[in-house]
This record gives C-alpha cells, sequence and structure tokens, in this order.
C-alpha cells in the first residue's frame, strides 16, 4: 500500500524506514525493506505493523548502504504472512522488487517461470516480476531496461519499484493506474507512492506518468516510456505541508 526507494549518501534504511511511517496512514498489515551493501542485497520483512518489522531489524540488523526500497503491504494476493510480505527476491537473492498493486496475468506468467526452473516462494502475484527482471537483466545488465521489457508482459495495476545487487546505485520504478512520484533532492534521490514519504528532504518532484519507468541515481533522473523512448519531465514543487 505504500512504497519508498531512495538512493543518495544517507543510510538508506533510515530514509526508508521514516518514509514508510509516513505512509502508515494509508493502512497496511506487512513491511519490509532491502538495502544494497558490500556487493549484495540484505532485506528484511515482516507481517504486522512497522514495529514487527523494527523489531526484526534490532535483533537482525542489516549491513549499512545509501541504496534501498521499501514497502507496506494490502495483501491481495496470499495471506498476510512473513513470507508473503515484500521485497521478493529472484532465486539468486540478487533483485529485489516491491509492488503495490495487482499483476491479473500472475498465473500464466508464474507457470511459465515454473517451467524454466525458477522456485517460487510465496503466494503472491508480485513474486513473479522479480523471477522475469533477473532473467532480462541476465541478457541486458541494465535494470532499466530489464523493468521495460517486463512491464510489457505485465497486465493489470502496479507500482513497482525494484534494485539489483550488480547496479548497486541504481533504483528502477514503473507505473500503470497506480502513482509513483519521484523526489528530486541534492545528491540524492526518492522514489514514493505518494510525496509525503520524502517531503522531509525535498519538494521538488516530478509525477511519473502512465506506462513510464524511472531509472533513479544519485544525481540523476531518467524517464523513458516502456518502448526506451525519453519522456518529458515536469518538476514541480510540493507546497502544501506535510507536517500534520
Ligand atoms: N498484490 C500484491 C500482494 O498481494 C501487492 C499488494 C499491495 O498493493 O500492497 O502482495
Amino acid at each position: 500500500c505504500g512504497i519508498v526507494g531512495y538512493v543518495g549518501s544517507q543510510s538508506a534504511l533510515d530514509v526508508v524506514t521514516a518514509g514508510l511511517k509516513r505512509l502508515e496512514y494509508r493502512g497496511y498489515d506487512s513491511a519490509g525493506v532491502a538495502v544494497l551493501a558490500d556487493g549484495g542485497l540484505a532485506t528484511a520483512k515482516r507481517a504486522g505493523k512497522l514495529v514487527n518489522l523494527e523489531k526484526e531489524l534490532s535483533e537482525r540488523p542489516l549491513p549499512t548502504g545509501t541504496t534501498g526500497i521499501g514497502h507496506t503491504r494490502w495483501a491481495t494476493h496470499g495471506g498476510p504472512t512473513d513470507a508473503n510480505a515484500h521485497p521478493h527476491l529472484d532465486n539468486a537473492g540478487r533483485v529485489a522488487v516491491v509492488h503495490n498493486g495487482i499483476i491479473e496475468n500472475f498465473a500464466a506468467l508464474r507457470a511459465e517461470l515454473t517451467e524454466r526452473g525458477h522456485a517460487l516462494t510465496s503466494e503472491t502475484d508480485t513474486e513473479v516480476v522479480a523471477h522475469l527482471l533477473a532473467e532480462e537483466f541476465s541478457s541486458c545488465a541494465d535494470l532499466a531496461e530489464a523493468m521495460r521489457l517486463v512491464c510489457r508482459r505485465l497486465e493489470g495495476a502496479f507500482t513497482l519499484v525494484a534494485v539489483h545487487a550488480d547496479e548497486p546505485d541504481v533504483v528502477v520504478g514503473a507505473r500503470r493506474n497506480s502513482p509513483l512520484v519521484v523526489g528530486i533532492g541534492e545528491g540524492e534521490s526518492f522514489l514514493a507512492s505518494d510525496v509525503a514519504a520524502f517531503i522531509a528532504h525535498t519538494r521538488s518532484a516530478i509525477e511519473l506518468g502512465q506506462d513510464q519507468v524511472v531509472e533513479l541515481r544519485r544525481d540523476a533522473v531518467t524517464v523513458t516510456g516502456l518502448d526506451g523512448s525519453p519522456a518529458e519531465v515536469n518538476s514541480y514543487h510540493v507546497d502544501w505541508d506535510a507536517s500534520a
């Protein structure tokens, strides 16, 4: 129900968990985070309120990294369990994806992936996206391009945000019939389902258009259509007071 992504120089975990707290009002049943650190991907996820995730993080701290994503889930496919909480990973544990919405054709994609030898471990519609991204990335080595290719195969409504351990300074997002906004800071960039998640850091924002993919780096934001063509980007100033 809420998504936050960050790349910059602060602790991504701190920025992302604070952002998730700002999105709590939307309601959720599980929460999770992924951080890129030490050449790998570290994740934590728990059913229940954010305090459950915080408890998990205090018992099993993640390594510190400056690129990360987070999610609060409102379950649609699969019950509110730890295993169904996001992020979802590929089998190698190199890709992490969080998702709001519904992938309508997930059953067909799941059958196809299983046929190709992937082992899916959750009951969600989301998990197929992690496996498809891993496959596409293995041939193009470009997470934004992998996201474009995968989105072209998806039906439904989605906000998707992903990271790959082989592209540790990049967060990629995509949207169709579900909101996603970019926040542009100085030497840091944000992605969220709602500006409330990053308004403490920047008020310069970009609303992503339908079927657009964004590649987020600390000093660059690139938006394209699903065919890779550059999209026009209009940044705006968020002037409402989100402190309430
Ligand atoms: N359909 C996904 C799930 O059930 C995402 C739900 C959401 O929007 O949080 O895991």
